[in-house]
């Protein structure tokens, strides 16, 4: 039987607030276990929690960028469970009124769009982290991340493949980098993935039995994860079996998914509105207003720099993965850099030299003033484009322009006939076995010729003169 797959995923973004969800403590990353914590995060009894105005502001940002109807009421409730980084014994969440509702995102996959539902979007606040490592017969709790915002996207069932999964995770990364609410660092847990996945009979209508693969934090681990799963899923079916709605977990060792617990119901949850927070209110004002702040987003970007700028599409997909990239680009076009040639130090020698030493480009010393000053220099003659290359490396390296380095290092061109013909003379004089095998009709010699002479003039010879001396001598 032909089995085709079903997928919806539920992805967590950590937001880029400066305090935590509930409480006025920092939010930031890495630092030293439980220093970052208060009453109120760590759930003392009889503290008040405050919201974040901000972390509102963010989710409803990335909702009006991902096309959903904004709530003008919504309201937190509490999740009941009991684990150790969840000190309150209850998280506070988004149960039947979250912020957003009703948005799609388009993907593309195999040069196809597709629109991909979402369900909603909620605020909830995130656990604390238990740590193994290190201890026997107990373990730790570092509670500096309970408490700090996080912002679920619940897409609909519109996934069909494992690849598809994956490019809507990008997208959705891309949108939150491109808005600035979430940094989408996937190693570090700030953009993590659930998937939700079953299979049924190519055809048949209703969905089959799911099962979640939790947590997963790669592009690849989502893709192989799913793969397996939905192998597993089909190979169980053909056997006689039975799919059993639960909770897996991705083991990146051994490539497979393995059960965790079975699927908890809402109604474990026990699910009430939370009594201690206000209903969140959100008039057209305070929407509006956002909406005003909204950064022009990647799949526009792309268009504009296809039809503005005449770039081709993978160019154009190039340079807008990231909101730096693009601003970068347009910037070097601001200052007169023409586009297609800026795209290509970029997608060449720029991007080369940045993943050698894993940097972003904005961390780069290289600014878009540099390349515009760059290739001035080639369209007066200046330097050479081999030169050219020399220099780029330079500039990237020590954040000098190109006029000063090709002063310094004396890389200026050299278009005086005179002393480019010694070179032509000096090699040719040196080659007299070349000669008769170029004038016996081997052309590919005339490269042999030209490098040597490049050789001598350490690069600085003006090509086109070089080719008309050598025209000139061997008389073609
Ligand atoms: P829960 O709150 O239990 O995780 P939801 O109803 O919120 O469940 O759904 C979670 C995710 O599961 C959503 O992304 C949804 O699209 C997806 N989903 C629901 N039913 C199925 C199914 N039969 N197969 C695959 N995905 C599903
Ligand atoms: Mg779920
Ligand atoms: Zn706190």
């Amino acid at each position: 039987m032909q089995y085709e797959a079903v997928i919806g995923l539920e992805i967590h973004a950590q937001l880029m607030t400066e305090s935590k969800m509930f409480c006025g403590c920092s939010a930031k990353f890495g630092s030293e276990p439980n220093t970052q914590t208060c009453p109120v995060c760590i759930g003392m009894p009889g503290v008040l929690p405050v919201m974040n105005r901000k972390a509102i502001e963010y989710v409803i940002k990335t909702g009006l960028a991902v096309n959903c109807d904004i709530a003008p009421h919504s309201r937190f409730a509490r999740k009941n469970y009991f684990y150790p980084d969840l000190p309150k014994g209850y998280q506070i969440s988004q149960y039947e009124l979250p912020i957003c509702e009703r948005g799609f995102v388009e993907i593309i996959v195999n040069s196809e769009k597709k629109k991909i539902g979402l369900t909603r979007i909620h605020l909830e606040e995130d656990a604390g982290k238990n740590i193994h490592e290190g201890a026997e017969d107990y373990s730790f709790v570092d509670l500096n991340r309970a408490g700090t915002p996080l912002m679920e996207i619940v897409s609909e069932p519109d996934i069909r493949t494992p690849q598809e999964a994956a490019e809507y995770v990008k997208k959705l990364r891309a949108i939150v980098r491109y808005l600035g609410v979430c940094d989408g660092n996937m190693e570090q847990g700030s953009l993590r993935c659930d998937a939700n996945v079953s299979v049924r009979p190519t055809g048949q209508k209703e969905f089959g039995t799911r099962t979640e693969i939790k947590n997963m934090n790669s592009f690849k681990y989502i893709e192989k994860a799913l793969e397996y799963e939905i192998k597993r899923q089909v190979k169980l079916l053909n056997d006689g079996g039975r799919i059993i709605q639960e909770t897996r977990l991705w083991n990146t060792n051994k490539g497979i998914t393995e059960s965790m617990r079975s699927k908890e119901k809402a109604h474990d949850y026990r699910y009430f509105p939370d009594p201690d927070l206000v209903p969140v209110e959100v008039n057209d004002k305070w929407i509006e207003e956002i909406r005003s702040q909204l950064v022009e987003l990647s799949d526009s970007i792309r268009q504009r720099f296809v039809s503005q700028y005449g770039l081709p599409v993978q160019d154009a997909d190039l340079l807008t993965s990231e909101r730096s990239i693009a601003e970068w680009f347009e910037e070097a076009v601001k200052l007169g850099g023409e586009p297609k040639t800026v795209s290509n130090w970029m997608m060449g020698e720029f991007m080369r030299l940045l993943n050698e030493e894993g940097k972003q480009i904005e961390e780069s010393s290289l600014k878009p003033e540099h390349i515009v000053g760059l290739l001035m220099l080639i369209d007066k003659n200046v330097i050479s484009g081999k030169i050219a290359k020399t220099v780029f490396e330079e500039m990237y390296k020590t954040g000098n322009a190109a006029d000063v380095i090709v002063k310094e290092k004396g890389l200026v061109q050299v278009s005086d006939e005179s002393e480019i013909e010694k070179a032509v003379d000096e090699v040719l004089a040196n080659s007299p076995d070349e000669i008769e095998r170029f004038k016996a009709g081997d052309a590919k010699l005339m490269g042999f010729f030209v490098g040597q002479i490049m050789k001598i003039t350490k690069g600085k010879a003006n090509p086109k003169v070089v080719n008309e001396l050598l025209r000139k001598k061997l008389i073609i």
